[in-house]
């Protein structure tokens, strides 16, 4: 479960003295086991904004971000380092936009990687970051090669593989599928699917319309604010 309340998020902006841009303005939401909510509105909405203030990528300026996590709340706007860390490793997936590659470590071992942080056997991580590059279509003899050399949809797939390894209670996505063709998107749908069914929830944007009414149960719709 995610609650936010009250959440708001300005920028400084550094080149003109003083003065801050709005992002997000007294957010209010909260996501349930099993549901998809997507984020819609226009490009500079702040819905990219919001996943990695959710993520604690960014403080917010104002409000909570409250994630159930070990059976209680913890709020991530003023929670420890050390508690992020942990909410993150168990909890909380952030799937962004790009793949953070890593030089010289394979694709299959930064898929696994989550796994064996959680203390999975070596074997058994490896077998199942080998099922999903599998399932998403990325040829096995990439496996072995560091990803910065793939197709901007292969680096995608690596990146979808590696949020989803661990089944963790919320997933946060931001446009997933973007560079995947009609195939590997039905194959996120599924997964996605597959994920809700047993009891994640997803918090997502995804700008295909037509991936849009298949993977939501609700939309939350959000603009650009004025200027201050
Ligand atoms: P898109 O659909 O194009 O991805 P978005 O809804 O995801 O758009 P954001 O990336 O969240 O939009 O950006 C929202 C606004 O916040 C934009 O005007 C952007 O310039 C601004 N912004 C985002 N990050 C920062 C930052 N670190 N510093 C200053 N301004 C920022
Ligand atoms: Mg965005």
């Amino acid at each position: 479960m995610l609650e936010l309340r009250d959440l708001s998020k300005s920028f400084e902006l550094h080149h003109q003295h003083g003065a801050r841009l709005d992002v997000l303005r007294g957010l209010d939401l909260r996501l349930h086991a099993g549901e998809c909510v997507v984020l819609s509105g226009p490009s500079g909405a702040g819905k990219s904004t919001l996943l990695r203030v959710i993520y604690a990528n960014y403080h917010p300026t104002r409000g909570t971000v409250n994630v159930r996590h070990d059976g209680r709340l913890v709020d991530l706007a003023t929670a420890a380092p050390h508690e992020v860390l942990d909410v993150r490793r168990r909890t909380l997936a952030y799937v962004s936009q790009f793949l953070r590659v890593i030089p010289r470590v394979p694709a299959l071992d930064i898929v696994a990687e989550p796994l064996l942080q959680m203390g999975a056997d070596e074997q058994e991580a490896r077998q199942r970051a080998g099922d999903l590059l599998r399932r998403l279509n990325v040829p096995e003899r990439l496996w072995s090669l560091p990803p910065g050399t793939f197709s901007g949809g292969e680096q995608q797939r690596v990146n979808i593989a590696r949020g989803l390894i661990v089944p963790r209670p919320i997933l946060l996505l931001d446009e997933p599928t973007a560079s995947l063709d009609a195939g590997n998107r039905d194959v996120v749908a599924q997964l996605l699917a597959e994920a809700r069914a047993a009891g994640s929830a997803v918090l997502g944007i995804f700008h295909d319309e037509d991936m849009r009414d298949r993977v939501a149960t609700r939309l939350f719709p959000m603009h650009a604010l004025e200027a201050a």
